[in-house]
């Protein structure tokens, strides 16, 4: 194929956001793709027993009402909507989530030293704040953070607080005040004060069904993943043994697998691209035999002794998730090649997952198993390491100069979701219209 178009690497939302914008503006994209089938994280897949599991839970919360319209047009119309209802499992505790304002229901001696520690905390009103660990002893004060954020940090980011930075927060951590955390320990009226509010998701499908619109505005060729870029010969050689030519390229491939291809990409590029961190996940499927009975959509988890850090309630997403009289549970079990490599099968993690769910009392019994799988997710959550930061700078610098646009949650690097991947890799086609343009 002749090399005068625009490529975009990886089939995810992110890509199809560069598609999408580019097919507005009468540009019809070809997207490469290693897997299958396209859709990256927000693959949905159907079992033989009639399930249907999403990557780990995807739930669509966007306030951005073109996308939320995108997305509509996708699942042609088909979606259902509620108000998002998440809890905390804590030691053999249910709390309503976030749970800096929803004590209620813990140990006394617990709860008053949470409200002692976060009084003393915010008697200091300029606190030195380093790392992640200073800001959620300064935010919670030290009981709170150190029972519950500390501990789900280690399980949902794979290291410890302190060896994070604080730029990734915006509105995610609530920062309670006292009168709302002395009201949600001592009634249990919930608070509505979570980051998410009312959330959508396919009716039927799973929520790959939100890409439908955007599929066909481009060629999108599966089973070519990319094992060479020569940016100087605008040329990309695949896994293969193919190679094609190249006009301008988007790249949402992750940058650790990015940079590595680029030919003749500086040694302290390579080396920048070896610092940055992210998480793997292992998302154990359960099946059971029975409905339930349960108002989250899905639910964090704390204790140590739990592989996974959330679990989130299938049917309560849609009923045609699970077989007619059925439900199921997706846990996520997170680790990383920096601070937790996984030396295991994921599948090893399956019957870990169904004792915590045993042990939290959402699984009766083995007995009520019908379907158990698991999922490996290679590239699942970015890390906010204090590398990042400087690591960032040097890649993106580079792509910038090798005329590269990076997108998505890998290619930017950074905490976003679904929607803000989708917006993201359409402000990366028009970077690349516009050196398009300029290089002409
Ligand atoms: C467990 C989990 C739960 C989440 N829950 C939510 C949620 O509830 N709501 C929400 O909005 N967001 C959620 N997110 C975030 C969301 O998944 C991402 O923001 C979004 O899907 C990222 O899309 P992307 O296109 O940037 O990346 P990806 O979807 O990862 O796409 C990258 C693509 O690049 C391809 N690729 C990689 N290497 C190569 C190569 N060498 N050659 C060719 N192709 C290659 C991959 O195959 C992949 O298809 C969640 C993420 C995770 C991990």
């Amino acid at each position: 194929m002749s090399g005068g178009g625009y490529t975009i690497l990886g089939s995810g939302v992110a890509g199809l956001g560069a598609a999408n914008y580019l097919s507005d503006q009468g540009i019809r994209a070809r997207i490469l793709d290693a897997r299958p089938r396209p859709g990256g994280l927000t693959t949905s897949h159907d079992t033989v027993d009639g399930f249907n599991f999403d990557e780990g839970v995807h739930i669509s919360f966007t306030t951005n009402e073109r996308v939320k319209d995108l997305f509509a047009k996708g699942a042609q119309g088909a979606f259902e909507t509620g108000k998002v209802y998440c809890n905390n499992y804590w030691r053999g505790h249910w709390i309503k989530h976030p749970a800096q304002v929803n004590l209620h229901g813990l140990p006394t001696d617990l709860v008053v030293a949470c409200i002692r520690d976060f009084v003393a905390a915010s008697a200091n009103p300029s606190p030195e704040i380093n790392n992640y660990e200073d800001w959620i002893n300064a935010a919670f004060g030290e009981t709170f953070a150190q029972t519950f954020p500390a501990v789900y940090t280690v399980k949902y980011h794979t290291t410890e607080a302190k060896n994070l930075t604080t730029d990734w927060l915006g509105p995610r951590l609530y920062r309670p005040k006292l009168d709302e955390m002395l009201h949600g320990a001592l009634t249990q009226e919930p608070l509505d004060v979570f980051y998410v509010n009312e959330y959508r998701y396919p009716t039927h499908g799973g929520f790959e069904s939100f890409l439908g619109h955007f599929l066909p505005k481009a060629d999108i060729v599966c089973n070519h993943e990319v094992v060479g870029i020569d940016v100087a010969a605008k040329e990309l050689t695949f896994a293969n043994g193919k190679r094609e030519a190249f006009g301008n390229l988007i790249s949402s491939i992750p940058l650790p697998k990015l940079i590595p291809l680029i030919r003749g990409a500086p040694q302290d590029v390579r080396n920048a691209a070896q610092m940055l961190a992210c998480s793997q996940a292992v998302v154990a499927n359960i099946g059971i035999n029975r409905p339930i009975d349960l108002k989250p959509q899905w639910s964090y988890f704390y204790d140590e002794d739990i592989p996974f850090a959330r679990v989130s309630h299938r049917s309560n997403l849609s009923p045609n998730t699970v077989p007619e009289g059925c439900a199921a549970f997706q846990a996520e079990i997170y680790f990383s090649e920096k601070y937790r490599p996984l030396n295991d099968a994921p599948d090893a993690w399956i019957e870990p997952a169904i004792d915590g769910l045993i042990k939290a009392g959402l699984v009766e019994s083995r007995d009520e198993i019908i379907h158990r799988s698991a999922m490996f997710l290679p590239f699942a959550n970015i890390i906010f390491d204090h590398d990042r930061p400087k690591a960032i700078e040097i890649i993106h610098g580079y792509l910038n100069d090798v005329n590269i646009a990076y997108c998505g949650r890998f290619g930017d690097w950074g905490y976003i979701w679904t929607d803000q991947a989708f917006l993201s890799g359409e402000r990366a086609a028009k970077v690349s219209m516009s050196r398009a343009v300029k290089i002409r």
